[in-house]
């Protein structure tokens, strides 16, 4: 099997753990294929050998170095499709997340290879890759099996971190000619949203709010119960209160957000469409409060209040302030 090449972004000096959580499945499919896992780096003159060879301990026995424009899609599949053509790389491993979904099917198109995206697992077979993604609202899985080259790109944060690398990478600095498109987009700005350092996936308790909130200043009942638990409790959000601007992309659960699973996952205001639902369902313990009794967040919810979450949201921060004594 010939070598696997896996996308690593970074910012601001470091990489993103995502793409570490990359590097390292890559590592470890490359092992048991008998190849070698390389990644491939992309940005400015703050990309130096030091960071690039940190991904050694990744697992990473080779780091591509190329100087373009860092944080957009073009660029990055100049530069890999020009890795993978003159390295024969026959895989290329994504660690999924917006930047990654887009470079990985731009890739698959340049080079005519299959794509999987939201892959949860990838396993050696014969000594080829096969990628499992859930499908069918995460109720089976459907596993893919590349005729010649394969994209694969993972749902954001499935794959481990592991730092058990031998050590320092080999860096290669690559020469790349930019497709004249590549060059007609420039980043202007780059910005953390509020709540991107919130742990989601991490929270022991997550409140998360919909569109029956009704307004983004309805996300203050949220924080303010979140407050209320203290502690590891966060607040989370669906997509459609995230595309309505009400509150941050970094803190969206379901299919094309987080996936969590925390000890308590109280639903105000969400209706629990199945795009939804297949970020939350683990969770240990789930509360809903809705308006409309026929919801469909109360099929899998444990314990279901129908009513208006401004009544219940405020009356239930004031039952866990008095209860933990606060
Ligand atoms: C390809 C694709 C991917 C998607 N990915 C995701 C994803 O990752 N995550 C995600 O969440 N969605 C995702 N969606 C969108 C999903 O289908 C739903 O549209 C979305 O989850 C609905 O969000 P909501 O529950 O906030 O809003 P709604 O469906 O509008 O529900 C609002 C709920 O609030 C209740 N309500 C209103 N007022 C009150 C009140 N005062 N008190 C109590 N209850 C009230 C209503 O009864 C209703 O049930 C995706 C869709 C597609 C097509």
């Amino acid at each position: 099997m010939a070598d696997i090449l896996v996308y690593a972004l970074h910012y601001e000096g470091a990489f993103n753990k995502n793409s570490l959580g990359a590097v390292s499945e890559g590592a470890r499919l490359a092992a048991e294929a008998g190849g070698e896992c390389h990644a491939v780096v992309v940005g400015g003159s703050d990309l130096t050998d030091e960071l690039c060879a940190t991904l050694g301990r990744y697992g990473a026995a080779k780091v591509f170095r190329a100087e373009a424009p860092e944080g957009l899609a073009q660029p990055v599949i100049d530069v890999m499709a020009k890795v993978m053509d003159d390295n024969g790389h026959r895989y290329a491993l994504f660690g999924g997340g917006l930047l990654g979904f887009e470079i990985g099917a731009g890739l698959a198109a340049r080079l005519n290879a299959g794509v999987t995206m939201e892959v949860t697992g990838v396993n050696v077979v014969g000594g080829e890759l096969q990628a499992e993604r859930p499908i069918l609202g995460d109720s089976s899985i459907s596993t893919s099996k590349y005729k010649d080259r394969g994209i694969i790109i993972g749902r954001l944060n499935a794959f481990e971190i592991r730092g058990d690398g031998a050590g320092d990478a080999v860096v290669e600095s690559v020469q790349v000619e930019l497709s004249p498109w590549s060059t007609r987009a420039k980043m202007v700005q780059r910005g953390e949203q509020r709540g991107a350092d919130v742990d989601i996936e991490g929270a022991d308790i997550l409140v998360a709010g919909g569109r029956g909130l009704g307004k983004a200043e309805g996300f203050e009942l949220c924080d303010e119960l979140a407050k209320a638990f203290g502690g590891n409790a966060a607040v989370a959000a669906t997509r459609a209160v995230v595309d309505a601007g009400w509150y941050p992309y970094a803190a969206q659960i379901g299919q094309t957000g987080k996936t969590v699973s925390p000890k308590l996952y109280l639903a105000a205001g969400i209706s629990g469409a199945i795009q939804h639902k297949v970020g939350m369902q683990s969770s240990e313990n789930i509360v809903a409060i809705n308006k409309d009794a026929n919801a469909p967040i109360f099929e899998f919810s444990d314990l279901g209040i129908v009513g208006d979450l401004n009544k219940i949201l405020p009356k239930l921060a004031e039952a866990v302030k008095a209860k933990k004594g606060s």
